[in-house]
C-alpha cells in the first residue's frame, strides 16, 4: 500500500512534467508565429490586410472600399448620380493658395486640394497668353445645404423651367465633389462682375484647358446627355490624361465614362498617349480592382458602378 501510495504521485509528477513542456513548447511555437504576423501586418505584407493578393500577369488585386467610389477625378456626379457626401473631405481655400493671374470671390471657395495647383497653371497660362487677368473663381465646392439654397432661391427668382436645366437639386451637383468651378470676370476698376461667356480672348479656355486636367463641362450640344444647359463658365477637373482624350473624341463625361466601360481590366485597354508618355486606362466593375505590379497608377471611383485605373506605360 505505502509503495504504491508513494508511487503514485511519482508517477503524477512525472506526467506533469512531461504536459508542461508539451505546453511550454505550444506557447513557443505559438508565440513566434504571433511574432511573424506582428512583423508581416507592420510591413504591409499580408494579404488579408491591405486586401492585396498577387495575380499571374503583372497585375495585382487590390480590394477597394465601396465610399472609395465617390472619390477620384472621373467621379461622375449628375442628376442619376447622387454624390454621397464622406464623413471626412479634404478641402482648401483657393484664395489662400491662388497666384496672381486672377480672382477669386472670397474664402469660402473651397476645392479638393489636388485641383487647386492645376487651377494656379491654367491661370498663369492664359493670363500669359492673352494678358487677361480678371477671370473669377465665384463658386467651387458646395455642401448639400449651400445647393438646397441656391436650389430654392433659384425656384423663387427664376422658376421651375429655368431651374431644371441649370441648377442640381442638392446632392446631385458636381459641385460636391470640390472638383468642379464656376468662372465670372471681375472688373476690377468698377467692382463689377460680368457673367463669362467664353467669347473673345476667353475662348482661350475651350482650346487650352484641358492641358490643365480642366474640362468644359456643359456645353450645348451635349445637354441631352448631361441634363444641363449651356453652362460657359462650368470647368470640371478630370486630370490632363482624360481631358486630353475627352477633348480629343469630343466626350463630355457621361460619354467617357461609358466609353470605359468597354474597356474592361480582362478585355482590351483604352490607350492614350500625351506627350512623350502614353497610358492604359480600364475599368473593374465592382469593387476588385487589378493594377499593375510596379510603375505608376491612379484609381478612381466613378460614383456609380466600379473603378477606373489609369497606368502609366
Ligand atoms: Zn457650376
Amino acid at each position: 500500500m505505502m509503495t504504491t501510495h508513494i508511487k503514485r504521485p511519482a508517477k503524477r509528477r512525472g506526467h506533469k512534467a512531461l504536459v508542461n513542456i508539451l505546453l511550454l513548447l505550444a506557447l513557443g511555437v505559438i508565440s513566434v508565429l504571433i511574432y511573424k504576423q506582428i512583423l508581416a501586418d507592420a510591413a504591409g505584407l499580408t494579404s488579408e490586410k491591405e486586401g492585396v493578393s498577387a495575380d499571374e500577369d503583372g497585375f495585382k488585386l487590390i480590394k477597394m472600399d465601396k465610399e472609395k467610389l465617390t472619390q477620384g477625378e472621373l467621379a461622375l456626379v449628375n442628376k442619376e448620380h447622387p454624390y454621397d457626401f464622406p464623413e471626412h473631405r479634404e478641402l482648401a481655400a483657393i484664395f489662400d493658395q491662388k497666384n496672381d493671374s486672377y480672382f477669386v470671390r472670397d474664402k469660402n471657395v473651397r476645392l479638393d486640394p489636388d485641383v487647386i495647383d492645376h487651377m494656379n497653371d491654367l491661370m498663369e497660362a492664359f493670363c500669359k497668353e492673352t494678358g487677361v487677368g480678371d477671370v473669377n473663381v465665384v463658386s467651387g465646392y458646395r455642401t448639400y445645404e449651400d445647393q438646397q439654397k441656391l436650389y430654392d432661391d433659384s425656384l423663387t427668382e427664376k422658376g421651375r423651367d429655368y431651374t431644371d436645366e441649370y441648377v442640381a437639386p442638392p446632392g446631385f451637383s458636381e459641385h460636391h465633389s470640390g472638383l468642379a468651378v464656376d468662372l465670372s470676370i471681375y472688373h476690377i476698376q468698377t467692382g463689377k462682375s460680368e457673367e463669362f461667356d467664353g467669347k473673345g480672348k476667353y475662348g482661350w479656355f475651350y482650346e487650352n484647358a484641358w492641358k490643365y486636367g480642366f474640362v468644359l463641362r456643359y456645353d450645348a450640344n451635349k445637354s441631352k446627355v448631361t441634363g444641363f444647359g449651356d453652362e460657359p463658365w462650368h470647368f470640371r477637373y478630370v486630370g490632363e490624361v482624360h481631358a486630353s482624350y475627352m477633348k480629343e473624341h469630343d466626350l463630355c463625361l457621361e460619354e467617357y465614362i461609358n466609353l470605359l466601360r468597354e474597356h474592361p481590366y480582362d478585355g482590351e485597354h483604352l490607350k492614350i498617349s500625351l506627350g512623350k508618355k502614353t497610358y492604359e486606362t480600364y475599368f473593374c466593375k465592382g469593387t476588385d480592382v487589378r493594377v499593375p505590379k510596379d510603375g505608376h497608377y491612379a484609381i478612381s471611383g466613378n460614383n456609380a458602378d466600379g473603378f477606373i485605373v489609369t497606368a502609366e506605360m
